[in-house]
């Protein structure tokens, strides 16, 4: 995702739309006025675990809450997913289609086979129509980085494969935050 880094705006900037996203006026945002101000192009409410998995991954005092130090990160974050989602939605439907998922897949360094692409599309296709809205394919591209990432530590020669005891396999599966 590197290739779509924006610049941090001014403070200033970031301190309005702070102001604005905080609705309560409580010095912080929550997960629901997160999930309130942000859209995934349709009427829907944006996806609420993909709200949990960033403000987890940017709510550095541990309250379930950002506060205004952590919102330059966050408002990065989301920026640059936007940047990406556009850039890959290629027909400019506002949502990705399994071809499009595909592309930003191998972009990304995953290679994937047709059937397996399929499964991703279908679980997060929320709409019935085969495709994948912005809010939906953070979590698929979080979800499958985590995935990765906990294969590739018992895959010590890399070669796309391992061996796993029962266990080992429930404990990684409970062990991972998704
Ligand atoms: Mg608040
Ligand atoms: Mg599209
Ligand atoms: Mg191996």
């Amino acid at each position: 995702m590197s290739q779509f880094a924006t610049q941090l705006p001014p403070k200033e900037f970031l301190w309005d739309v702070f102001q604005k996203v905080d609705k309560d006026h409580s010095g912080f945002i929550s997960a629901n006025e997160l999930q309130l101000a942000l859209s995934n192009g349709t009427w829907a409410p944006f996806n609420a675990e993909t709200v949990r998995l960033m403000i987890e991954m940017f709510d550095k005092q541990n309250r379930g809450e950002i506060s205004f130090d952590d919102f330059g990160a966050l408002w990065k974050y989301i920026t640059d997913w936007q940047a990406c989602f556009r850039s890959f939605d290629r027909d400019n439907s506002g949502n990705i289609n399994k071809e499009e998922f595909q592309n930003a897949l191998n972009t990304f360094g995953y290679r994937l086979s047709d059937p397996t692409i399929e499964v991703i599309v279908k679980k997060f296709d929320r709409l019935g129509k085969n495709v994948i809205l912005f809010d939906d394919f953070i979590q698929a591209c979080i979800l499958l980085h985590k995935l990765t990432d906990a294969f590739r530590q018992h895959d010590q020669d890399q070669d796309g494969i391992i061996t796993i005891q029962y266990e080992q396999f429930v404990g990684m599966v409970f062990s991972m935050k998704i």
